[in-house]
């Protein structure tokens, strides 16, 4: 079992199988392009070392693996690292801007993969390309709709930023009426140049607020205990809706998560400021399990240590990776 100093056991994993994306979401990739990128091919893990070190993870208790990125999919190799990692007795899950899920699907099946998650921020099609920067919102829209035909249990991923998808909201809660899909409202969150600023920032409350507005029999659901989020449903509708509020109401007590880089660094909180190189040393041939439950040992108990005044007040201590070099 993997245990912090604060006695949570720790078994999801989170690993990043890159730092590179197709899509150019404004929120995510900071103006310099190249300057997230982290990892040259040799220090990316390559299917086999993603393997292994999941595999010392899973011996050591971790219970559920998501894959995310950057965009994992865009990986030649994807389908062989979902392969590998799905004959672990994990609950396997990925993230994805949905682009090529529809090469995906069988890979899915056959790997016992259920349940994904999809980033989409409009409902509109020119909103979409101005947040990603590419003009996929069919392709994305429709491939969201395969998984839900292909019986996949689909979250889908909507960034809130005043201004440019605020209004929206209502819309997205609107499309859980017909369809057993689960939308997840994510508040807004500052890393490296990502154009974050306090007033693009909607809460959990704002949020709330505006659904209640429009839609009136609003039902809280029932959060477990390592859950992000905070779910709910709509009287009668077939899917249901949920906010992610790291920023107003971070939920740290419970955590079970630890992270994995594509450059093979382990992290134990999104906002760590510290992480420990375990590509190096597997290299080498060492054993890394003490690597891992010393990078454990060394957890904050919130938000990575930052100053609790400090995120009050929206303001986090710089990272020095993005969203997109941590994995997100
Ligand atoms: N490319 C995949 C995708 O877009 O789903 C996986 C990686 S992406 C970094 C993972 C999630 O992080 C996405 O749902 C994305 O919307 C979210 N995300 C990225 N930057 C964010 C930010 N600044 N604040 C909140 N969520 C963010
Ligand atoms: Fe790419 Fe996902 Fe970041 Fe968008 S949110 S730029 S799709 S990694």
């Amino acid at each position: 079992m993997l245990t912090d100093g604060f006695g949570r056991i720790h078994d999801y994993l989170r690993i990043s199988l890159t730092d590179r994306c197709n899509f150019r979401c404004l929120y995510c990739l900071p103006a310099d392009e190249e300057s997230h990128l982290t990892s040259s091919s040799k220090e990316r893990m390559t299917a086999e070392e993603i393997d292994r070190i999941a595999g010392i993870f899973v011996e050591h208790g971790v219970k559920k693996i998501r894959l995310t990125g950057g965009e994992p999919l865009i990986r030649k190799d994807a389908a062989e690292i979902i392969e590998r990692i799905a004959k672990y007795p994990v609950k396997l899950a990925i993230t994805t801007n949905g682009m090529y899920v529809d090469q995906f699907i069988s890979v899915f099946k056959k790997a016992g993969l259920k349940s994904v998650n999809v980033s989409l921020d409009s409902l509109q099609e020119n909103k979409f390309k101005l947040l990603t920067h590419r003009n996929e919102f069919a392709k994305v829209k429709s491939n969201i709709d395969l998984l839900l035909q292909s019986g996949f249990h689909v979250k889908v991923n909507m960034v809130v930023m005043k201004d440019y998808n605020h209004h929206e909201i209502g819309d997205f809660v609107e499309w859980t009426k017909n369809e057993n899909l689960h939308v997840r409202f994510i508040e807004f969150m500052p890393f490296p140049q990502n154009k974050w600023q306090p007033e693009k920032l909607i809460t959990h409350k704002e949020i709330l607020d505006t659904i209640t507005d429009r839609f009136h029999l609003v039902e809280k659901l029932h959060d477990d205990k390592h859950d992000t989020t905070k779910s709910y449903r709509i009287k009668n509708y077939a899917g249901t809706f949920a906010v992610i509020s790291t920023m107003s109401e971070p939920f740290c007590s419970g955590c079970n998560r630890l992270r994995l880089t594509s450059d093979g660094k382990m992290r134990n909180c999104l906002f760590a400021k510290t992480e420990t190189d375990l590509l190096t040393p597997l290299r080498n041939g060492e054993n890394i399990e003490p690597l891992i439950r010393d990078n454990l040992l060394r957890k904050h108990y919130m938000l990575g240590g930052n100053n609790e005044e400090q995120w009050a007040k929206h303001q986090t201590e710089s990272h020095e990776r993005t969203m997109m070099g941590i994995g997100g």
